[in-house]
């Protein structure tokens, strides 16, 4: 038996396709355009590696908690360039400044979000903040591999059933290993991402050069803002606006687009698989009502003594303030089984099967969202009591 029984649960990490040295395992798009493994049965021989690897087999988690609250980076730029509130660029800078290398999620110049390595400040810049669809860990976690045997420390930071496929396929623990994940509520395919840069180029007869999801926007009304940059006539230009004026991004706040393992994750759960676990720290307002939360504020959990003591290395960059876990599991994202909204169903088909026009029109034309519309587009005083009410 090969790792082939998954189905459905498959998270795309690939590290089945990374161990196997019959070169037996392949990745293929599906109808709805998932990176779905597919095994060669001609060239297995049934030895198991697979198996042994794949984080839907195996969930590595660690079942202890150090340290939780809330946490931002005391230095402005870090904190903007963060999707929240700016932990990974601090932890990066630190490792980077101990001779150590990061992996994060970068997008190449084709816009194909991939595993990447920085080893300087330039080389960071583009891992800093989310990107809602699945990152291709390619050949990365051999390359970790090998810098971790030859004694540099490594960062790795991403979803959680990356970093516990990373963790399986290394099999063992690293002293210089520093492993970061953060609360996550899904990825969608980056096939679905590409039509939607193509939909968009079309409208606006230019081509997308570089997009950034969580963009942050002074006087912002929401958390999820998106920037992108593109080249028309020869001129670079720039445009700016909220999540639903971008068909993917729309899909992904509407929970439309994510894996079928995404619906079901078993890592959406209070126990996690790494030593430091960062994530959003929506409605701080409510413990804190001084705080920017529009600036980027973070939860910082410490799952173990050495995400601990390295968080303690640069306190004096971060400000923390710690609360009890019964605040940060108001997180939706540390319980699994949220499942797929009604409509996913259908809007799937529509991708299978309608051209993405069709599917735009279906599901993800902002004119649909009147009722968004009209809260963001309203002054500060109506939106707040439009958020009381909702409570
Ligand atoms: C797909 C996704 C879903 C998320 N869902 C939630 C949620 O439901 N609730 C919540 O509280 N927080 C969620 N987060 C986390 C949150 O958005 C911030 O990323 C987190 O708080 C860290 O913010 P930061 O400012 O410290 O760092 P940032 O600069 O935002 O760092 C983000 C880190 O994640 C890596 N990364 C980005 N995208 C990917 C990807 N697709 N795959 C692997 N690694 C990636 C980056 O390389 C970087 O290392 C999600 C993040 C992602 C990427």
């Amino acid at each position: 038996m090969s790792v082939i029984k998954v189905g459905h649960d498959c998270c795309g990490c690939r590290t089945c396709k990374a161990v196997c040295k019959l070169d037996a395992i392949s990745v293929v798009r599906d109808k709805y355009g998932f990176e779905q493994i597919c095994v060669d049965e001609t060239k297995c021989v049934e030895c198991g590696m697979c198996e042994k690897v794949c984080p839907a087999l195996h969930t590595p988690v660690i079942e202890d908690r150090k340290l939780c609250g809330l946490a931002y980076a005391l230095d402005g730029n870090t904190r903007h360039n963060g999707s929240s509130g700016g932990l990974f660029g601090t932890f990066a800078k630190k490792v980077l400044s101990q001779q150590g290398c990061v992996y994060g999620a970068a997008f190449d110049a084709n816009l194909q979000l991939k595993t990447t390595c920085a080893e300087t400040e330039e080389e960071l810049i583009p891992l800093y903040k989310s990107k809602y669809l699945l990152c291709d860990t390619h050949t990365a976690f051999g390359e970790i591999k090998e810098k971790l045997l030859a004694g540099q420390k490594v960062l790795y930071c991403a979803s959680p059933c990356q970093v516990a496929a990373l963790k399986l396929y290394l099999g063992k623990d690293y002293e210089n290993l520093l492993l970061v994940d953060f609360i996550c509520h899904g990825v969608g395919s980056q096939t679905l991402f590409d039509q939607s840069v193509s939909y968009v180029e079309k409208k606006l007869s230019g081509k997308i050069k570089s997009f950034i999801f969580r963009y942050k926007v002074k006087n912002g009304v929401s958390h999820y803002y998106y920037k992108m940059q593109y080249e028309k006539k020869g001129k670079l230009l720039n445009k700016e606006d909220l999540y639903f004026s971008f068909p993917y991004y729309n899909g992904y706040c509407k929970q439309l687009v994510c894996r079928n393992s995404c619906y079901a994750c078993q890592y959406a759960t209070p126990e996690r698989v790494a030593d430091i676990t960062v994530g959003d720290f929506h409605n701080v307002e409510r413990y804190e009502p001084a705080v920017d939360s529009y600036a980027g504020v973070s939860m910082l959990i410490c799952n173990t003594q050495r995400g601990k003591a390295f968080v303690e290395s640069v306190q004096e960059q971060l400000h923390i303030k710690e609360y009890p876990w019964e605040v940060m599991e108001k997180n939706n994202h540390f319980h699994k089984g949220d499942g797929a909204p009604k409509e996913q169903k259908a809007f799937m088909e529509s991708v299978a099967n309608d051209r993405f026009e069709e599917t735009v029109d279906k599901f993800l034309k902002p004119s649909r969202d009147w009722m968004k519309l009209l809260y963001y587009k309203s002054p500060l005083f109506l939106r707040k009591i439009a958020k009381k009410l909702q409570r």
